[in-house]
C-alpha cells in the first residue's frame, strides 16, 4: 500500500548534518524513499567527527579518517550521490558567517527543493537528553544560509561572480525535534536506515543494541501516527 503521509517527492534534497552519523538516525529512512521515489540527495557533513570517542588514546585525525569512511559508506548505501566535507572542528562549531557562507555555497551550487538539517531550536530532545552545540550550531546557520542568504544576490555576491545563483529553497525539515508537524513513513525503508548506520562502526560497540533501539523509537512513533515505523521532522514550508 502507497504511504500515506503527504510526503512531497523532490528532485534535489541537501541534507545538512553536523557529524557522520547524525543524517542517518534524523532522516536515513527518509532519505532512502526519496532516492527510491527518483531524488538526487547530497550530504554536507560540517565536521569529521573527531571528537567522537570515549577513548582518550585516540589520535583524532584517525578517527576523523576512519568516521570519513564511515560515512561515505553510510550514504552510499542509501544511494546519497555525493558527501562533501567541511571539516570544521567537531565540538567547536559555532555560529558564524564564515560557516553561513560555505552552507550558502552548497545550496547554490546543488540548488535543492528540500533542506533538511538539525531542528536549531532544541536544548532538550524530548526530555531525554542535550542536545549537541555543534547540532544547534549547524541547524541555526542552514536555517540562516536557507533563508534569507542563499536567496538575496547581494550576499555573498562573490558567489554569483563564480558563476552560481541565488537560490529559494521551498521547504526546511527539522530531525530532532520536539515539534514534529510531518511524520514520514519509513516501515520500507527502516531496513535501509539500519543498514546504512551499521556503517558507522565506530560509533557502536554493540551494534544490535543500537538497532533494536532504533527499531523501537521508529515502531513507537509510527504507532502514535497510524504507521508501522515512522521519522518525525518539523516541516517548514516556506513563503515563495
Ligand atoms: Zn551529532
Amino acid at each position: 500500500m502507497a504511504p500515506n503521509d503527504n510526503l512531497p517527492q523532490p528532485e534535489r534534497v541537501l541534507v545538512v548534518a553536523a557529524h557522520p552519523d547524525d543524517a542517518e538516525f534524523g532522516a536515513g529512512g527518509t532519505v532512502a524513499r526519496w532516492i527510491r521515489g527518483g531524488a538526487a540527495v547530497r550530504y554536507l557533513v560540517v565536521t569529521r567527527g573527531d571528537k567522537g570517542t570515549d577513548d582518550p588514546a585516540m589520535v583524532p585525525a584517525e578517527l576523523a579518517q576512519r568516521r570519513e569512511g564511515e560515512q561515505r559508506a553510510a550514504a552510499a548505501e542509501l544511494g546519497v550521490s555525493g558527501v562533501d566535507f567541511l571539516d570544521e572542528p567537531d565540538g567547536q562549531v559555532v555560529e558564524s558567517l564564515h560557516l553561513r557562507e560555505r552552507i550558502t555555497w552548497a545550496i547554490r551550487r546543488f540548488q535543492p527543493e528540500i533542506v533538511m538539517t538539525h531542528d536549531p531550536t532544541v536544548v532538550f530532545v524530548n526530555n531525554e537528553w542535550v542536545n549537541h552545540a555543534d547540532h544547534r550550531a549547524v541547524g541555526m546557520v542552514t536555517v540562516d544560509a536557507v533563508f534569507p542568504t542563499a536567496r538575496d544576490p547581494l550576499n555573498f555576491p562573490e558567489h554569483l561572480a563564480a558563476g552560481l545563483q541565488p537560490w529559494k529553497v521551498a521547504e526546511l525539515f527539522l530531525w530532532s525535534t520536539n515539534e514534529a508537524n510531518q511524520f514520514v513513513d519509513i516501515a520500507d525503508s527502516l531496513d535501509a536506515k539500519v543498514a546504512a548506520l551499521r556503517h558507522h562502526a565506530s560509533q557502536f560497540p554493540d551494534f544490535s543494541e543500537t538497532e533494536r533501539w532504533l527499531r523501537a523509537r521508529s515502531e513507537e512513533l509510527g504507532e502514535r501516527v497510524g504507521l508501522r515505523a515512522a521519522e518525525g521532522f518539523r516541516r517548514v514550508t516556506l513563503a515563495r
